[in-house]
């Protein structure tokens, strides 16, 4: 018999390219967990924003971290997340708390909280992690590294038509989203801490002109079969 070690996969890349439907699918046939990263920063930004935390109070920040309580939970609509015991899975979906979730990403001492956190997280292997520095900071060895882009136009059609539907539906029109989406990009793009960019090792997929099930099937092209 051959001794099939669960792989690690992450998929990085900017809001709007499809990461967070292909990360969930991918993890659902390859039997993974899946792992959103950018929920946890939510979470980070939600208990910093509901305590009048400043963006540059580096040690409330860091307190705030110590007490956050984080875990995954699986439901039939898809992982939640708990923070101390509370389900804030809808509540970290907001236009604000996307913005401080941007924000707070940037600070040091809740990146290296995170980081920890998060390689607890993938310490068996067996997980899709989705996210924006996974394969080039906290997976740097993940066996499977994809970079998801598409068309800014589309990322941000795609980012408005969730949020006439999703938990933190809005009236924010298609000009709003667009440019708080080119904002964030340009934030978490040019940060000094682990930027979004593709790994060197990194499968660079654009899903533009690409559906779901297309993109899945290309991913799973790349895994090896011993893994599935
Ligand atoms: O993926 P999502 O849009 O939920 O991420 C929210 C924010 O969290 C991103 O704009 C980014 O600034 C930050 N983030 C990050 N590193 C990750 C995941 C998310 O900096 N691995």
């Amino acid at each position: 018999m051959f001794d099939v070690k669960p792989l690690l996969v992450t998929i990085d890349g900017p809001a709007g390219a499809g990461k967070t439907t292909v990360s969930r699918l991918l993890a659902e046939s390859l039997g993974y967990t899946y792992v959103d990263t950018g929920a946890l920063y939510r979470a980070v930004a939600l208990a910093a924003l509901s305590e009048n935390c400043q963006i540059d109070d580096d040690a409330r920040l860091g307190e705030i971290c110590r007490q956050l309580g984080l875990r995954f939970e699986n439901s039939p609509k898809g992982p939640r997340l708990f923070m101390n015991e509370v389900d804030i899975t809808d509540q970290i979906r907001t236009p604000e708390i996307t913005m401080f979730a941007s924000a707070v990403s940037a600070r040091p001492v809740v990146r290296e909280y995170l980081l920890v956190v998060q390689r607890e997280m993938g310490k068996n292997g067996g997980v899709v992690f989705e996210g924006r520095d996974m394969g080039t900071v906290v997976f740097p060895d993940a066996e499977i590294k994809f970079f998801l882009d598409a068309d800014p136009g589309i990322r941000a059609l795609r980012r408005y038509k969730e949020l006439q539907v999703g938990p933190g539906q809005t009236k924010i029109s298609l000009d709003r989203v667009t440019q708080t989406m080119k904002k964030r990009d340009e934030d978490d793009s040019s940060r000094a801490l682990a930027p979004l960019r593709p790994a060197h090792d990194a499968i660079r997929i654009d899903s533009s002109l690409l559906g779901i099930e297309q993109i899945i099937d290309l991913m799973l092209r790349y895994i090896p079969v011993l893994a599935k």
